[in-house]
Order: C-alpha cells, then structure tokens, then sequence
C-alpha cells in the first residue's frame, strides 16, 4: 500500500531569479518502508521534504498521503493533518528552550482531545527513555547540549504514533553511537509499528541500510 504517493512535482524560487529547483519528480513510498533521500548539498532535498510534508504548498503537480490530495487545503486543515499523521524532525530542531524536555515533548500530544494528559506524559517519559534522555526529562530545553536537544525534537516528533515520520537530517549532530540508536529506533517503528520514515541524510551508511533510496541530482530524481 503506498502511503505517500508525489507525481510530477515541480517547484520554483523565484528570488533572486527564477530557479527550476524540483524538475518533474514522481514516486511513491509504501507503508512501513524506510525511506532515504539522499543527493549533495543544495540538489533540493530539504525543499522536497517540506513539500511533502505539507508546510509548503507553492508547487505545481500531486501530492497524495493516504489517498488524499494535499494540493489546494486549507492552512487549518493541513495544521490539523500533520498533527495527527506526520511527525517532523528538523535539521535545527526548534525546542522552546524555557520550556522543560518533557511539556516539549508533551505539547503535539496534548493537542489531540482523543489523548489524556497523564497518558501523554507516559508516553513522552517512554520516548525520551528510548532515546536516552529520560534523566533530562524536567531541565529547561535550552540547558542541554546540541545532540540531546536533537533526540527530544526526535521523541517531539513520535509522540503522537504518526503514520510517517519525516527527518531532515535528524541525526546531522549526534556521534555514531547516537546515529545508531536513532537508526535502530527507526528501523523498529518501521517494522514493528508499520509507520512509515522519510529521512533526508548524506550519511552513506544511514542511507544504504534503508528500504529505499530516493536521491536527487540536478533537480531531479535518478532512478
Ligand atoms: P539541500 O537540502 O539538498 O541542501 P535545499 O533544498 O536547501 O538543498 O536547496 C536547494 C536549492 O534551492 C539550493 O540551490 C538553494 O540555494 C535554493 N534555495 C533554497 N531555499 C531557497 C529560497 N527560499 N529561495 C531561493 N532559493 C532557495
Ligand atoms: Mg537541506
């Protein structure tokens, strides 16, 4: 079953001149599949990902998750979307840094009426466990370090079970030994859960043990 299916996609800039950054793309993604793209700085994959993850709507051709069309929604109704079925990983990973590790985590999840609060926490305290963070749970998110705010943006980004998971180059500040653990958490919601990942990364190894590979090169997509 494709979970995300992107057809003839073509995105322009048009400051400071009008720039072809995304030429004719199409491709599907099926659930529960891990997914890289993968391509040199500035072929285009950061753009990409915030067209598929809905933030950006100024694009020409398809975008379908779950069967659904993207194109032409409201803002409210893609806010409300994404709450429920994309989580997101940014390359900077924007915590509130005077609030604390966990209402960070916490925050998408207590927006959904269907969640109590005290199973929001548990599940938050899960996650940052899985991600080793859990003794930094009640600090203020701007006291940790660089790749400890990154797993919290990782467990922000899980809180609220969502069908894909999309990363901009989630693991782009953590050492290996934490790149693995992302990796490995990654791999099991895929396999286990079924939920679908959707990595932007230019680490090789990263990228050769996914399901698949979509990489990128003068604006298109090499197949
Ligand atoms: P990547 O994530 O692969 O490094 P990006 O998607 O960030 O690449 O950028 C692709 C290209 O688009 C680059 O040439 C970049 O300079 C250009 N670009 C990105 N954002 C903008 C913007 N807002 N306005 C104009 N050009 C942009
Ligand atoms: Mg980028």
């Amino acid at each position: 079953m494709n979970v995300l299916e992107a057809s003839h996609i073509n995105k322009y800039f048009h400051d400071p001149a009008k720039f072809h950054v995304l030429k004719d793309m199409s491709f599907a993604i099926r659930k529960g599949q891990f997914t890289s793209i993968t391509g040199k700085s500035g072929s285009g994959k950061s753009t990409l990902l915030y067209l598929l993850s809905t933030m950006d709507t100024q694009f020409e051709g398809s975008i379908k998750i779950k069967g659904e069309e993207m194109q032409g929604k409201s803002n409210k109704w893609l806010a409300e979307f994404r709450n429920h079925h994309i989580g997101f990983v940014f390359q900077f990973h924007f915590l509130l840094p005077e609030f604390t590790v966990l209402r960070n985590v916490m925050l998408p999840g207590l927006k959904r009426a269907e969640y109590s609060p005290g199973e929001v926490e548990h599940k938050a305290y899960t996650l940052l466990k899985l991600l080793g963070v859990e003794d930094q749970a009640n600090k203020r998110a701007a006291l940790l370090s660089g790749g400890q705010q990154q797993r919290v943006a990782i467990a922000r980004a899980l809180i609220n079970d969502p069908l894909i998971v999309m990363g901009d180059e989630p693991t782009g500040n953590l050492d290996s030994k934490n790149t693995a653990i992302v990796f490995d958490l990654f791999r099991k919601l895929a396999a286990e859960n079924g939920q679908t990942m959707i990595i932007v990364t230019h680490d090789d190894d990263f990228a050769g043990k996914s399901d698949h590979v979509i990489h990128l090169a003068d604006g298109r997509v090499l197949n």
